[in-house]
């Protein structure tokens, strides 16, 4: 369910009518539906009301801060993968006691930051970061909250680059090791053991991963428990999957139902990190068609969004669904969508079946809210598009589009390398 919808032949979102948008802050635009957000933070949440738990929304499907703090207004908090996703948390006004940390590689200026902002919880992904941070708690005079992230290994039967929760990734402590790592932990000075975490993939369309998953958490949870290591946090990590194209995975209530019953009497707080399942299908990408080309063997439709706006279809062969913001009655063709990029795997779509489309109109790439913006760069020095929050009729430009200047931002010429040619 989502708040993208044609009236009378004209996308809108919300109460607003997208070319209106296209036409007030230009092309291409990230457009984020508030209704759609808080739609799908209250149904997961909703949908877990029945135990103590806590929703803590991946940053790196969407970092915008006026998201971030949106979603902290319905009482979410955040998973974090970096320092500098740590200083966007704590700028949209989300409590450090509502943040836990993952990541395979924090540095000690990360371990730091998070340490003097006394985050409620480390998700530690080896036995080298454990003594790592302890050191640094140490150092500061500090305790680390932590949990062990766990590879149950579990295939998660999702595309290879987001199956996190294998043996053969790098992600957590297998499972077989985990025991032993708890021991060091408790062993450990300025070491407070608090849970037990998870994150086995992206994009997850069926329940019995997550099952599988819960299952050998909960024989470990109680192996500890008999150790007198007592787990106050179950982190499942996210992973639940949307529909892209023809996708079926379970709705959140199903989800949770799966999970609830396989609880089985453990009372621990759960803490979840979804990320797609809110933002995704949250959020479009609005650009236009500046060409249309035929060649020999294909039809091309040329639009001003690139890979390095939107790098999905590009880098995971992903599909979005792709639609002309005026829908009219026309014949359609099987076309490839292109960006500007000088690259040959730069496309939003391939061989795909749409209406005839003109040089100048707008198409709404769907689905783009999460790893969209947040996945986007400035190859072929293109400024990053704005991104733009609706509400009802009212919008909000929440990161303007950058500027020539902000492309250079950092640079400079020394004068060494300057014999002569002057710097406008
Ligand atoms: C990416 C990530 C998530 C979010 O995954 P989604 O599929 O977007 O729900 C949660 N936890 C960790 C540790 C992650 O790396």
């Amino acid at each position: 369910m989502n708040h993208f919808s044609y009236e009378q032949d004209e996308l809108y979102c919300e109460g607003i009518p997208l070319r209106k948008l296209a036409e007030a802050v230009g092309t291409p635009c990230y457009v984020y539906s508030c209704a759609t957000l808080r739609q799908h933070f209250n149904v997961f949440d909703h949908a877990f009301a029945d135990v103590p738990h806590m929703i803590c929304f991946s940053v790196k499907s969407n970092s915008n801060i006026a998201i971030l703090n949106l979603l902290g207004s319905f009482g979410g908090g955040v998973d974090i993968v970096s320092g500098g996703e740590l200083f966007r948390a704590l700028k949209a006004g989300i409590p450090g006691d509502r943040i836990v940390y993952s990541g395979v590689g924090k540095t000690l200026d990360e371990i730091d930051y998070a340490l003097s902002e006394d985050i409620l919880m480390f998700n530690i992904e080896s036995t080298q970061e454990l003594e790592v941070i302890a050191a640094r708690a140490k150092f500061l005079g500090r305790t680390a909250r932590i949990a062990l992230r766990v590879n149950p290994d579990v295939d998660p039967k999702t595309h290879p680059y987001i199956s996190t929760g294998m043996k053969e990734n790098k992600f957590g402590i297998d499972i077989e090791s985990a025991i032993n790592a708890y021991e060091q932990a408790r062993g450990l000075g300025h070491i407070q053991i608090l849970g037990v975490d998870c994150h086995i993939g992206s994009q997850l369309t069926e329940i019995a991963p997550f099952v599988d998953t819960l299952q050998r958490l909960r024989v470990l949870i109680e192996h500890l428990e008999k150790m007198q290591i007592t787990i106050r946090f179950l982190d499942l990590g996210g992973g639940l999957g949307i529909v892209y194209d023809q996708e079926e995975p379970p709705h959140p209530r199903e989800y949770a139902q799966a999970i609830l019953q396989k609880l089985n009497g453990l009372s621990c707080t759960l803490i979840f990190e979804p990320g797609r399942v809110i933002v995704g299908n949250a959020g479009v990408l609005l650009t236009k068609v500046l060409y249309t080309k035929r060649t020999a063997i294909k039809n091309f439709i040329i639009t001003d969004a690139g890979m390095n706006d939107l790098i999905r279809p590009s880098f995971y062969g992903s599909y979005h669904q792709i639609q002309p913001v005026e829908r009219t009655n026309r014949e359609t063709q099987v076309v490839d969508v292109v960006g500007p990029i000088c690259e040959s795997g730069d496309f939003l779509a391939r061989d795909r079946e749409l209406p005839l489309v003109k040089a100048g109109e707008y198409l709404t790439v769907m689905s783009a809210g999460a790893y969209g913006f947040s996945m986007g760069s400035n190859y072929n020095s293109r400024p990053r598009p704005p991104e733009v929050l609706v509400r009802g009729d009212q919008y909000f430009i929440i990161r303007q589009r950058e500027t020539w200047d902000d492309l250079i931002r950092g640079e400079s010429v020394p004068d060494l390398l300057n014999p002569g040619l002057s710097l406008s």
